[in-house]
């Protein structure tokens, strides 16, 4: 397949690992972050660990929009479908997130909640449409990439002048993300996560493009390479990572300049500021309350706000003692660390969320058995 086999291309990737092998200074070592989970399934799934030499490291970050998701959103979305009788719709990962009572929007689902997987907004806005008697909420999460998506549903829905169809908007950003992790202490005051770059996110970039990643680079001095996620790109990005660190430069390259640009789609941008304004604060998995890190809907838009039109006040739940989703998502700990990982914990029966997502450390390391 065009496009697709040239970037996994076998000779391509030993001539990539020689290089990066031959740029590595011996007598330092390399960590670099893949901020997003595309990357993490990309490594773990072609092995791209195994072809670093052992002074560059790869760190997993917060970008899995399932795995960020803390339990009490999910809460929300299930006392949505329980309490209030709403149809649920959401995306597939979705459902197995462990939520409060050992239910999760599945098990919610098999106790009579009208809860439906969909593959976007769109489907959401259809199912409302098809049934005017009903209420239906779509639980819409993810980054940047599946914000637009969710602001064009409601603008939809506005046009339509459907009064059945509101949003439970869990939209997150990710610049704020990168900015948690760059001042977490295990990075500015223990060092126990040393970080000397990252690897800037695919999808989230075609949109915000690559202008917000200067600031990263400037003020905190650590180097970004945009990338593809093809295990070339990868492999493209390490090496890219590893000569800026040589050289002592900190600034953001593109590998992925065939689908990335440094203002990123204006349009959508334009979109989402007209329907999304940022939240004061939102909690994630493993980051805590971050400060204007989450999107909420504009007053505007208010009619389209399920937490406006329904009672389901957000309340924060504590993770599962013995899950390390948090430390995982914060760089701090591997899927291996955790005792739960691939006994009590697979991806048939996950605990935390972290195995869930294809995206998500946990689920990649238990698949494809990365260990580097
Ligand atoms: Fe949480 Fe399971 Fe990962 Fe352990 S293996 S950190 S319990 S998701």
């Amino acid at each position: 397949m065009k496009y697709i086999d040239e970037f996994r291309d076998g000779d391509l990737a030993r001539g990539l690992s020689a290089a990066i092998r031959q740029a590595a200074v011996p007598a330092r070592s390399y960590h670099f972050m893949e901020f997003c989970g595309g990357h993490t399934h990309a490594i773990s799934r072609y092995g791209v660990a195994d072809l670093l030499p052992d002074n560059v490291r790869m760190i997993h970050g917060p970008g899995c929009p399932v795995c960020v998701l803390p339990v009490g959103r999910v809460d929300m979305a299930i006392r949505l479908a329980l309490d209030c009788g709403v149809t649920l719709c959401t995306y597939g990962d979705t459902l197995r997130v462990p939520a409060s009572d050992s239910l999760s929007l599945m098990k919610a689902k098999a106790r009579g909640g009208d809860i439906r997987m969909v593959y976007s907004s769109a489907d959401a806005l259809k199912v409302a449409q098809a049934n005017p008697e009903k209420q239906v909420v779509f639980f819409a999460i993810g980054f940047e990439t599946t914000t637009p998506p969710t602001a064009v549903a409601i603008k939809q829905a506005q046009a339509l002048g459907l009064k059945n169809f509101s949003v439970l908007c869990c939209h997150v950003l990710t610049p704020s993300a990168i900015s948690t992790i760059l001042e977490s202490p295990e990075v500015r005051q223990w060092g126990t996560v040393p970080l000397d770059g990252f690897i800037g996110p695919a999808h989230v970039s075609t949109i915000i493009g690559s202008q917000p990643y200067e600031f990263f680079a400037e003020e905190y001095r650590k180097p970004v390479v945009i990338a593809g996620f093809e295990p070339l790109d990868v492999m493209q990005a390490i090496l890219m990572l590893v000569k800026q660190v040589n050289e002592g430069r900190a600034v953001v390259e593109n590998e992925f300049s065939r689908a990335v640009t440094r203002e990123g789609n204006v349009k959508a941008q334009n979109l989402v500021a007209e329907v999304f304004e940022l939240r004061r604060q939102f909690e994630w998995r493993g980051l805590n309350v971050v400060p204007y890190s989450g999107l909420k809907i504009r007053k505007e838009f208010a009619e389209f706000d399920a937490e406006q039109r329904f009672p389901v006040a957000y309340v924060s739940v504590a993770d599962n003692r013995a899950c390390e989703c948090g430390a995982i998502l914060r760089g701090v700990k591997k899927p291996q660390d955790c005792k739960l990982f691939g006994t009590v914990c697979t991806p048939e029966n996950p605990v935390g969320s972290c195995m869930v997502s294809s995206e998500g450390a946990c689920a990649a390391h238990y698949t494809y058995g990365r260990y580097k």
